[in-house]
């Protein structure tokens, strides 16, 4: 599965928190992440990640690309609800594709815990029938 990692500055010692925590779940599956979120993840975890650009600069939008070409089955993204953020049009539009796309989202850390744990049991695994939309 292609899972997506994303997190605002003042979500993201929770997203590390939550990666180490579920590390052997993650590490089999292909990782994504916005430029700050992927770094971090990077450093201070063993996970391997695919970096995508910051994502005030266009970051969730290629995640957002991902899902509308068919090429992405979760996504984690832990939002800040208390701060104002310069790219609110683009978190709008990737939790609304993944609306349009009925992708598993999950926007804070109790509902990922439950995504995650369903992954393992293979509730997900829906994602992998049928072949690819076009
Ligand atoms: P970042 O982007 O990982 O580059 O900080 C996350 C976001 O704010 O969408």
């Amino acid at each position: 599965m292609n899972i997506a990692l994303i997190a605002h500055d003042r979500k993201k010692d929770d997203l590390i928190q939550f990666a180490l925590a579920y590390e052997p779940i993650l590490s089999e599956h292909d990782l994504f992440a916005t430029g700050t979120t992927g770094q971090r993840i990077v450093d201070e975890t063993d996970l391997s990640v695919t970096r995508f650009r910051s994502g005030p600069l266009g970051g969730d939008q290629q995640i957002g690309a991902m899902i509308a070409q068919d090429e992405m089955d979760m996504i984690i993204f832990f939002r800040d609800p208390l701060t104002a953020q310069p790219h609110e049009p683009d978190v709008t539009a990737l939790i609304r594709l993944c609306d349009v796309y009925g992708i598993p989202l999950a926007t804070n850390m109790g509902t990922a815990e439950v995504l995650l744990k369903g992954l393992k049991e293979g509730f997900i695994d829906w994602r992998l029938l049928g072949e690819r939309r076009e």
